[in-house]
């Protein structure tokens, strides 16, 4: 027996010891998240050319665009605000190749946080690149001091007929937050599924595709304390089995 082979993809990091020693990583609660959704998990490392990624995308039933630093503004054609964090140029041409290619190809995708913001640029979308200077009234979206990060930060109301009603049902979810980007203009294709109570997008779908499924939140670190969020991680893997 087997099971699909979802990829995930993994960050640059340079926090290890001695620190000339660069790593790449992934949090632990990305794979633990897609084998609870009955999926095998592999990372896919950040930095690879074209053809590389290329020849590991044709070996993936399914793939996580997981979370991470902001996605270079250039990408969507927008100046530098000034006012981004941990920015990987790298990393964003690999994972906007992946995205389009799971967008054009029908591979199942669901995408985390950063992982929406991707998806939303690789639609042709644009994003809010700072949610506090740009946002007038907006909730706070960014991590809070003290605060862990798998305990429900807001609700968001879920569109109904939208994957994510078939999941959760249509209207409040309580969701975690740690983001301070989020969607601006939506990429062509995609639908908007989820709005925090301050407007924010917090959920994306390409209704015509197999399962593409993008959230602003981390579900994958609330699937011990709040086990509905595995339904997403199901929902992937059980698109990624057909
Ligand atoms: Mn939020």
């Amino acid at each position: 027996m087997t099971v699909p082979v979802i990829g995930i993809t993994g960050r640059a990091d340079q926090s290890a010891r001695p620190p000339n020693l660069s790593l790449f990583a992934i949090a632990q609660t990305y794979v633990r998240a897609v084998e609870l959704g009955g999926g095998a998990p592999v990372v896919v490392p950040p930095h690879l050319e074209e053809v590389e990624l290329r020849s590991i995308f044709g070996h993936l039933d399914g793939l996580v665009l997981s979370g991470g630093g902001d996605i270079q503004p250039a990408a969507f054609g927008e100046e530098d605000s000034g006012l981004l964090w941990s920015v990987d140029e790298r990393r964003d041409r690999s994972e906007l190749a992946l995205a389009q290619w799971a967008l054009a190809e029908g591979l199942p995708l669901l995408a985390i946080c950063r992982g929406v913001q991707v998806l939303n640029v690789a639609a042709g979308g644009t994003l809010i690149q700072d949610i506090p200077t740009q946002v007038p009234g907006a909730l706070t979206h960014s991590t809070v001091a003290g605060r862990p990060i798998a305990v429900v930060a807001h609700t968001v109301d879920v569109a109904p007929g939208s994957r994510l009603a078939a999941l959760f049902g249509a209207g409040d979810l309580g969701v975690n937050s740690a983001h301070h980007q989020a969607v601006k203009t939506v990429g062509p294709g995609l639908a908007v599924t989820a709005r925090a109570p301050d407007g924010v997008i917090e959920g994306l779908e390409r209704p015509d595709h197999p399962f593409c499924v993008g959230v602003q939140w981390h579900p994958e670190v609330m699937v011990e304390s709040h086990p509905e969020m595995r339904r997403l991680f199901e929902a992937l893997v059980e698109a990624a089995r057909s």
